[in-house]
C-alpha cells in the first residue's frame, strides 16, 4: 500500500441500486490509498445534476473530500449560481471547472462559451472559497485550431483564476513533460496533474481516444490489439504499461496522479501496488 503518494480518482455517478453499490465497494478499496479527493463526473448539458450532487454529498459524508465536476455548456449563470450555493451550503471546496462538449444540433449553447469563462464566473461568484481545478490536454484538445492556440486558451484559464489542473490522460510521457516546459516558460506556476486512464477494454480505450484526441501509440494499438479476444492477457499488459507510464512521471516529479476509475478498483489497485516510488 502506497501511503504518501498524493493520489485522486475519478467516478462517475452511476445509475442503478447496483451501480452505486458497487461504487461504494470501489471507493472502499481505493480509500486505502489515502486519495487527496474523489472527483465525481457532470453529464453533457446537465444531464446528471442530481446523481453528481447526490454522488458527491455521499462521498463526502463518509469523511472524504469530493470534488463535482461541473460543466458551463448549455447552462444559464442563474443554473450555475444555484449548484454554486448547493455546494456551498454543503461544504464542498474543490470543483473540476469544465465547459464541456459542446452538444450537436440546435441547442443553445447557454451564457459561457468557454471553461474560461465559467472560471471567472465562480472566482466572481464565491471569492476564494472553492479550490478550482482546470482541463489541461498535453495532445492537444481535439478542436484546438493550432498548439499554440491551445495553450493561450490554456493559459487564459489560469489567469481566470484555476487552482490546479488535470491532464487529459496520455500515454505518451514526453508530451506532457513538453506540455510543462511550455507552461513554465510561458509563466504558468499551478500544478499540472497527470490524468491516468487504465487500460480495461481495447474498443472502448479506441473508442474515447478517437473522440477526445488522446494518441494510442502505435505499437500499443498493435499490441492490445492482437489482444482483443483474451481479456486476461490485454489487462496484464495494460497493468504493466501504466504502471510504467505512472513510474516515469512520479520520477520526472509531477504532483500528484490523478485515475480515471471507470468506477473500478482492481486494475489501478494492482498498477499503484506496482509503483517502486512512494
Ligand atoms: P475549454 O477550456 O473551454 O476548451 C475547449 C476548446 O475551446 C479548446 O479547443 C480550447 O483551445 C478552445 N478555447 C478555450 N477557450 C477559448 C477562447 N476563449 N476562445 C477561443 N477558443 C477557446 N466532460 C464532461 O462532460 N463531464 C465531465 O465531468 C468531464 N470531466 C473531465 C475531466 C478532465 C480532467 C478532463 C481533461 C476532461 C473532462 N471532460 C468532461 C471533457 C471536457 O468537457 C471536454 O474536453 C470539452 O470538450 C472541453 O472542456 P474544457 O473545459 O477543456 O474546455
Amino acid at each position: 500500500m502506497k501511503q504518501n503518494l498524493p493520489l485522486s480518482f475519478e467516478f462517475f455517478p452511476p445509475k442503478t441500486a447496483d451501480g452505486i453499490a458497487n461504487l461504494r465497494e470501489t471507493r472502499t478499496q481505493l480509500a486505502q490509498y489515502n486519495p487527496e479527493f474523489f472527483s465525481v463526473t457532470f453529464g453533457a448539458g446537465g444531464s446528471t445534476t442530481d446523481r453528481t450532487k447526490e454522488t458527491v454529498f455521499e462521498i463526502q459524508a463518509e469523511g472524504y473530500q469530493a470534488a463535482p465536476h461541473i460543466s458551463c455548456i448549455s447552462s444559464s449563470k442563474e443554473e450555475i449560481r444555484e449548484l454554486l450555493s448547493a455546494y456551498q451550503a454543503k461544504g464542498i471546496k474543490r470543483l473540476v471547472t469544465l465547459r464541456g462538449d459542446v452538444p450537436s444540433g440546435e441547442v443553445s449553447v447557454g451564457d459561457f462559451k468557454y471553461a474560461n469563462e465559467l472560471v471567472s464566473f465562480i472566482r466572481q461568484e464565491t471569492g476564494d472559497w472553492f479550490h478550482l481545478e482546470v482541463a489541461a490536454y498535453p495532445e492537444f484538445h481535439p478542436e484546438a485550431l493550432s498548439a499554440a492556440k491551445d495553450m493561450a486558451n490554456f493559459k487564459r484559464k489560469v489567469e481566470a483564476g484555476a487552482d490546479s489542473a488535470i491532464t487529459q490522460y496520455f500515454y505518451n510521457a514526453d508530451a506532457y513533460f513538453r506540455f510543462i516546459d511550455e507552461c513554465e516558460a510561458d509563466g504558468i506556476t499551478i500544478p499540472i496533474v497527470p490524468g491516468i486512464m487504465p487500460i480495461y477494454n481495447y474498443t472502448q480505450l479506441a473508442r474515447f481516444s478517437g473522440v477526445c484526441g488522446a494518441e494510442i501509440p502505435r505499437w500499443l494499438r498493435l499490441r492490445l490489439e492482437a489482444y482483443a479476444d483474451d481479456l486476461p492477457s490485454l489487462r496484464a499488459l495494460g497493468v504493466d504499461v501504466v504502471s510504467e507510464l505512472c513510474e516515469t512521471l512520479l520520477a520526472w516529479g509531477v504532483p500528484s496522479l490523478h485515475f480515471y476509475t471507470l468506477n473500478q478498483a482492481g486494475t489501478i489497485s494492482k498498477i499503484i501496488d506496482n509503483l517502486e516510488i512512494k
